[in-house]
């Protein structure tokens, strides 16, 4: 924990936000090499958390969206894989979960759940991946960003790795 997490203690808004970051930490298990990864990630959002601008809801699910990255899930943001257009041309890109891959609006995969993302999104995507949490409060998310987002990563979370938040907790799906 940190030095003195003075604000994580007296304020309920945000403990309540580090905690939903450990308990899905708790839930995933790390491996051995992904151990420091997750453990800097972590501590990286407990200090965002104890920030002046830090308490924003949306953090939880970016950190989970962070977490899969650096532990090998690292989706293409820039271009689509299937006809290899650029995804910054304003479209955005629709996140088809059951492959796990970003495609651009005018290429469906098979099957399965898809998710429309935003260029709001898209760029969001990029800079958690890119940037540490104690960068995130730069992001100011619209309201559709923040649904676009929610849906997607938690879609993903819950397909690919079978978990779900369920009454303060997360489950085996
Ligand atoms: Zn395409």
């Amino acid at each position: 924990m940190l030095r003195s997490p003075r604000r994580l203690r007296t304020d309920l808004h945000r403990l309540g936000l580090a905690v939903n970051c450990q308990k899905f930490l708790e839930a995933m298990g790390v491996s051995l090499e992904g151990a420091q990864a997750a453990y800097t990630l972590f501590e990286e959002a407990l200090e965002a958390l104890e920030a002046d601008k830090g308490a924003d809801a949306m953090l939880p699910l970016l950190f989970r969206a962070r977490f899969a990255f650096d532990q090998g899930y690292r989706p293409e943001t820039g271009f689509c894989l299937q006809c290899g257009c650029e995804m910054d041309s304003g479209q955005g890109a629709v996140f088809h979960v059951q492959e796990g891959l970003l495609l651009c609006g005018n290429c469906a995969a098979p099957s399965g759940p898809m998710f429309r993302l935003g260029n709001e999104s898209l760029d969001a995507l990029r800079f958690v991946q890119e940037y540490s949490p104690l960068h995130w409060e730069a992001l100011s998310l619209s309201e559709r960003a923040r649904r676009e987002l929610t849906r997607a990563v938690d879609g993903f979370i819950q397909f690919h790795i079978g978990l779900t938040w369920d009454k303060g907790m997360f489950r085996r799906v």
